[in-house]
């Protein structure tokens, strides 16, 4: 008989469950909406009865490792709680690992889901191939995760990888976290959005246009207008571009890993920002300057020293989309049976 594993993505929008088997083949999936403003019980119970359902159709077919589940925000690995959730707000400190156990009778992994994401693109994904990768993913917030030597690097207590939350605007703008000028503060989805608002109220036509037209004004409608070449929009994503690259400049420098992988919804708007983000690392991080694999644009640390050797730095796109963190947290409970 066959094994498998169940991963869970939880977002602050979709509750997505999907069976997988060792290889990463996809058995089964479920898709349903988070019902966060009916409260966790809710959310607990739809994803509970997701999994049964799920557990119960592949009944004969194979034996099952266990749960991962990929949580947004900070988890304490040690008590199986969620200690702060921007998108799940009643979650904090609520012993879920414990109730979700207990429902199941199953054992139960509990995750941050930009660890899963980056375990999952480790796995199957843009980092396939290394056995190291650290990932940023750029949704409504900024999620980091670190994998090691195959496995999510946690730290002490499972809080690791926040890169969102690292300074790059000492004085900038507050953010959700408490701190100033965060990552998130310049490279999510809220402060594409915010920022765009910023220009509209200092003159910014196209923009102000396209927010009087779509009562939706998101990030997707800022990066149309970029690629339609508005300029205000291009700044934008400039932005979001340079601040990536001051944060991935001081993680390649601290760091050496092999590959650094951007993922999440804001990605798909990859070729506006990636520019500016090896701008950004030529002239930050002598160590990516010492193993780029693109000729630089000889300023700042690359004027100082050149790439050679076959060892290179590879920063790129995910490949899993928004599936990254759904096989990532599938992964979990076959890597922990080992
Ligand atoms: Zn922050």
């Amino acid at each position: 008989m066959s094994k498998y594993s169940i991963g869970v993505d939880l977002g602050g929008t979709n509750l997505r469950i999907a069976a997988v088997d060792e290889q990463g083949k996809l058995l089964e999936k479920i898709t349903l909406g988070t019902q966060v403003a009916l409260g966790r019980d809710r959310v607990v119970h739809d994803m509970c009865d997701a999994i049964q359902r799920t557990e119960q159709n592949l009944k004969g077919t194979g034996q099952l490792l266990g749960i991962g589940i990929g949580v947004p925000g900070i988890i304490d690995m040690e008590t199986g709680m969620v200690r702060t959730s921007p998108n799940l707000p009643d979650w904090a400190n609520y012993p879920v690992l414990a109730e979700i156990e207990n429902r199941l009778g199953t054992r139960v992994i509990l995750e941050n889901d930009a660890n899963s994401a980056a375990f999952g693109e480790h796995w199957l994904g843009a980092a396939k191939d290394y056995p190291d990768v650290a990932m940023l993913t750029l949704g409504t917030g900024v999620g980091g995760g670190l994998v090691m030597g195959g496995r999510i690097w946690r730290g002490m207590t499972g809080m690791a990888g926040e890169f969102g939350h690292t300074t790059v605007e000492p004085e900038g703008a507050p953010c959700g976290c408490g701190n100033r000028g965060c990552l998130e503060s310049y490279a999510s989805a809220t402060a594409v959005v915010r920022m765009a608002r910023e220009a509209i109220a200092t003159g910014a036509k196209g923009l102000a246009r396209a927010a009087h037209e779509n009562a939706e004004f998101s990030a997707k409608a800022i990066y149309n207008l970029a690629i339609q070449g508005d300029e205000d929009a291009r700044k934008i994503f400039r932005r979001v571009g340079s601040a990536i690259g001051i944060t991935l400049s001081n993680m390649v420098n601290g760091l050496n890993l092999p590959i650094y992988v951007i993922g999440g919804g804001v990605s798909s708007a990859w070729e506006a920002f990636a520019p500016s983000i090896f701008e950004e690392l030529w002239e930050r991080s002598m160590v990516y300057a010492a193993t780029s694999p693109e000729p630089s644009n000889g300023k700042g640390a690359s004027a100082k020293v050149q790439s050679l050797g076959k060892k290179r730095t590879i920063v790129t796109r995910a490949l899993l989309g928004s599936d990254a963190g759904l096989y990532g947290a599938a992964r979990l409970p076959l890597v922990e049976a080992d």
